[in-house]
């Protein structure tokens, strides 16, 4: 891991192989590769390039600023923003070219403002509540959402690109909000194409949709987690899926402590008999949840290794027992799994929460190597 103590290892061949594997089994809809929150803290600039290279031909995010660091990387391709914000630069995203998600009336005639500012048409994606009951247009609310838009796509300020929703249970397969979901969908879109719209894609399904809902892939699937080897399905991601980013940092210290000796804030680890500590420079400031105190989830020599006590702000200890260690060897947190080391999966179970928020709590401290 060169000079570096700590480092987020992201491989751009699982992403990129993560995407290609996708783009075959989605066939013939396409694939946004969702980059959002810096790529789910891989990088969102080479995540996004190593899923372009895999075969998404979409880009999606969250915030216009996402949309504007691709396009200033030189990403040309279509990017959708997935969440509309009143106050945005919508006349920045609509010159480059972004495109930009309306759920109401009042966003739909903001656009178009922003466009008119643009001096380009606003490319827009007009978002069904289809019962996530979060962003959205009711099903109330729908016909005149559509209506602003075929009004403002006449007067030239703006091409409706896309009809659009999200699921509220995808990870759940089986569960009978997916089929009405699906079903509310195709009444929207049925209700927009009678109106004169033909959107350039249709798209319902995020990874675990795209997965387990044949039927919800319509033109396009916005895969997330996918990209990066992981899912939010019941014991995570299928395997022909590889986790791209492998947690790791060196021993900064090691020293022999006696039994009965008390680790960390709290003391919250006491050791049962004489044994090697050595100290890891990641805490919860790095995106370690303090809630891993005392977890076995390190991983070194072949081994899994406990947390000895307290995860602090900026470093963990972990009990090596015996092992003669030495400062400078590297110890592992998380990766793909494959040599035995813990997943982010196993992370997310372990701590009572998903994968996801374990990859994306890894702050800016920590610095993103890549391999090819
Ligand atoms: C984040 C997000 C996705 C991607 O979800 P994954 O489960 O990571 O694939 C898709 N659609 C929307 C609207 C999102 O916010």
């Amino acid at each position: 891991m060169g000079e570096q103590y700590a480092e987020a290892e992201i491989s751009l061949s699982a992403i990129r192989e993560n995407t290609a594997a996708f783009t075959r089994r989605m066939a013939p809809a396409a694939v946004m590769a969702v980059v959002k929150a810096d790529g789910y803290g891989h990088g969102a600039v080479a995540s996004a390039r190593a899923a372009l290279d895999g075969g998404a031909t979409w880009l999606g995010v969250v915030h216009v600023r996402e949309a504007l660091e691709l396009r200033e990387a030189g990403i040309g391709a279509p990017v959708l923003v997935m969440m509309a914000i009143g106050g945005d630069d919508h006349a920045a995203a609509v010159r480059r070219g972004v495109d930009l998600s309306a759920s109401t009336v009042e966003m739909v005639r903001c656009l178009a403002k922003a466009a008119t500012e643009a001096g380009r048409p606003a490319r827009v994606h007009l978002k069904a509540d289809t019962g996530l009951n979060r962003g959205g247009a009711t099903r109330d609310d729908w016909p005149s959402v559509v209506s602003a838009a075929m009004e403002e796509q006449a007067a030239g300020r703006l091409v409706v690109t896309g009809l659009w929703s999200h699921f509220a249970s995808s990870d759940d397969p089986g569960n009978p909000s997916i089929r009405e979901q699906v079903s509310v969908f195709r009444e929207s879109i049925e209700i927009a194409e009678k109106s004169g719209i033909s959107p350039e894609v249709r798209h319902l399904g995020n990874t675990a949709g795209a997965i387990g809902v044949p039927e919800a892939r319509f033109d396009l699937v916005r895969i997330g987690g996918g990209i990066y080897g992981l899912s939010t399905l019941p014991g995570g991601a299928p395997g022909w899926l590889t986790p791209a980013m492998t947690l790791k940092a060196r021993l900064i210290q090691v020293k022999r402590v006696p039994a009965g000796a008390g680790v960390s804030y709290n003391h919250r680890y006491v050791t049962s008999r004489d044994t090697t500590l050595g100290l890891l420079p990641l805490g919860y400031a790095d995106g370690v949840p303090r809630g891993a105190t005392n977890a076995r989830l390190a991983f070194t020599r072949g081994r899994r290794w406990q947390i000895a006590g307290t995860v602090c702000m900026d470093q963990l200890v972990i009990d090596f027992g015996d092992e003669p260690m030495t400062a400078g060897e590297e110890v592992v947190l998380f990766g793909p799994g494959g040599a035995g080391e813990p997943t982010a999966q196993e992370w997310g179970e372990a701590l009572g929460t998903i994968s996801y928020e374990i990859v994306t709590g890894i702050g800016p401290r920590v610095p993103r190597s890549y391999t090819p």
